[in-house]
């Protein structure tokens, strides 16, 4: 399965990705032999596959966070996991400073060159390097 964008038709991945289950989305990474020792390790996802996700909402209430008086709602979009590795880099946008510690984190906002809302970044270093597509936004290609 390859993405385009839904507008301008771009296509965004640079190899063809199959189905995994979430938790069979990610590899540990050791930065170095001593890492590995300790079992110290980042996930990062996994090139070649991709991995969905359903919309849902969660509340978050005073009892979740123990502030007094606080209830949020939380949202969550359909989308599609996708490694950073599977992406063609050039439609990955330059990295500005703010917007993370090394490179885009915390799913800030991904468009297309067109202004197309793809979805959201999660690329910083202390993250799985993976970018989440919502499932409006691209069309699946096989
Ligand atoms: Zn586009
Ligand atoms: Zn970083």
């Amino acid at each position: 399965m390859h993405l385009n964008c839904s507008k301008c038709k771009k296509r965004l991945t640079k190899e063809s990705l199959r189905p995994v289950k979430m938790e069979n989305s990610f590899f540990k990474e050791y930065l170095c032999e001593e890492d590995k020792e300790e079992d110290f390790y980042n996930i990062r996802m996994k090139s070649g596959v991709f991995t969905t996700i359903k919309s849902s909402k969660k509340g978050w209430s005073s009892k979740d966070s123990g502030i007094k008086g606080l209830y949020q709602i939380i949202k969550e979009k359909a989308g599609i996991f996708v490694s950073e590795d599977s992406i063609d880099e050039a439609i990955i946008p330059e990295f500005k400073v703010g917007y993370g510690c090394c490179n885009w984190n915390m799913g800030q906002t991904f468009k297309c060159e067109c202004n197309n809302i793809l979805g959201e970044m999660y690329l910083d270093c202390f993250e799985d390097k993976s970018i989440k597509f919502y499932t409006q936004s691209v069309d699946r290609v096989y």
